[in-house]
């Protein structure tokens, strides 16, 4: 992630260092602790329990949806339930393809290969990967010049658990290595609730059920926000009142962190000011977004976009992002006479298709 204004953000999901320490604490071990994701859930068990019932190893997973929710600790907790180590990396770290084939030829059958963003591999690691995932087989060439040979080595049969914000942008042969894609999608309010509780629970900071709900409705339905926000009530609990968080604490906190009811900040109130402000609503593209707040579009698509869809309040159409009256009222600008609700479905003769694709800049 960059490093500007939007790395900076409280309610960031993306991962700052702070996280790092209390990580292995907050980070359920085993599916049963493991809260909300119902359905992905359900279908990971099955998954699981026929690999263990075949004493196979697990068919690779992708996991895919915006950053926080999960997708990191899910791959811990699939180790866990499958009693087998776990290597961590992401596709920018693996820059050669000797990278890689070091690391394959260190798996042990069972093993898991964690890459997270996995739709940053390159071209020549990606195409090493293939035949590994596919055949567990490692086509590596030895020597150089006129005498270089290709050798083919064997790999243990090895588990890849991908992760990626943009499934867009994974290339389609990545994709079909893959026998299980699952999605993740914001919490429920119910299970931010819960993640919060228990996280105090695990910093010994008392908390009322109302103080929880209050930091739950402005987590954006992602649990990394909903325990930043937590270590932030927490600190203003503990400096201007008694230590608990009380309902009270938790608006008077989050106020002053200025994250508004609905969870949006500064940034998400600037992307739809530009919106409805400088570019009359829309639509327009994200990079024209970006560039008219010095953002990077990167940062709005994987940050800001997902949840302002969710709410509502932004639509998505081949020409562009729209801001929806939900935005206006929101924000308290009024509606224009001349609002026209956007028709995503309307064929446009400059999309090839009508739908816009999940990555569409
Ligand atoms: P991602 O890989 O999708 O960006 P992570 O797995 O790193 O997200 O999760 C972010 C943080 O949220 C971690 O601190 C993790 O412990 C916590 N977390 C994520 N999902 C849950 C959950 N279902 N229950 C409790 N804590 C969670």
């Amino acid at each position: 992630m960059n490093d500007n204004a939007s790395s900076k953000r409280t309610i960031s999901p993306g991962k700052k260092r702070e996280d790092g320490r209390l990580a292995g604490l907050m980070r359920p071990q085993q599916l049963d602790d493991f809260t909300g994701q119902e359905r992905l859930k359900a279908n990971l068990t099955i998954l699981i329990e026929a690999a263990k019932a075949r004493q196979e190893s697990l068919d690779h997973v992708l996991f895919h949806g915006p950053p926080g929710l999960g997708k990191t600790t899910l791959a811990h907790v699939v180790a866990n339930e499958m009693n087998v180590n776990i290597r961590i990396t992401a596709g920018p770290a693996i820059e050669r393809t000797g990278d890689l084939a070091a690391i394959l030829t260190n798996m042990r059958a069972g093993d898991i290969l964690f890459i997270d963003e996995v739709h940053r591999l390159g071209r020549a690691v990606e195409e090493i990967l293939y035949p590994a995932m596919e055949d567990f087989v490692l086509d590596i060439v030895v020597g150089k010049g006129p005498g270089a040979k290709n050798v083919r080595l064997k790999l243990p049969k090895f588990t890849v658990i991908g992760a990626t914000t943009r499934l867009a942008l994974l290339t389609a042969p990545l994709r079909a290595r893959f026998g299980a894609l699952y999605r993740m999608d914001f919490y429920e309010q119910a299970a931010i609730e819960t993640i919060v509780t228990r996280g105090a629970g695990i910093l010994r900071v008392p908390i009322e059920a109302a103080g929880a709900t209050e930091i739950a409705l402005r987590s954006r339905g992602t649990p990394r926000v909903a325990l930043r926000l937590l270590r932030r009530v927490r600190d203003y609990a503990e400096v201007r009142a008694t230590g608990e968080i009380t309902e009270e604490t938790a608006v008077a906190a989050l106020d002053l962190l200025e994250i508004d009811n609905l969870g949006l900040d500064d940034l998400d109130r600037r992307v739809l000011r530009a919106i409805i402000e400088k570019f009359g609503g829309g639509p327009v593209g994200l990079d024209t977004i970006g560039a008219s707040i010095s953002e990077e579009s990167d940062t709005i698509m994987d940050v800001v976009e997902p949840y302002l869809l969710q709410l509502g309040f932004l639509e998505r159409t081949a020409r562009g992002r729209i801001a929806t009256p939900h935005a206006y009222a929101h924000l308290d600008v009024p509606l224009p006479q001349h609002h026209v609700p956007a028709k995503p479905n309307q064929p446009s003769l400059f999309a090839p298709s009508s739908e816009p694709d999940e990555d569409d800049e």
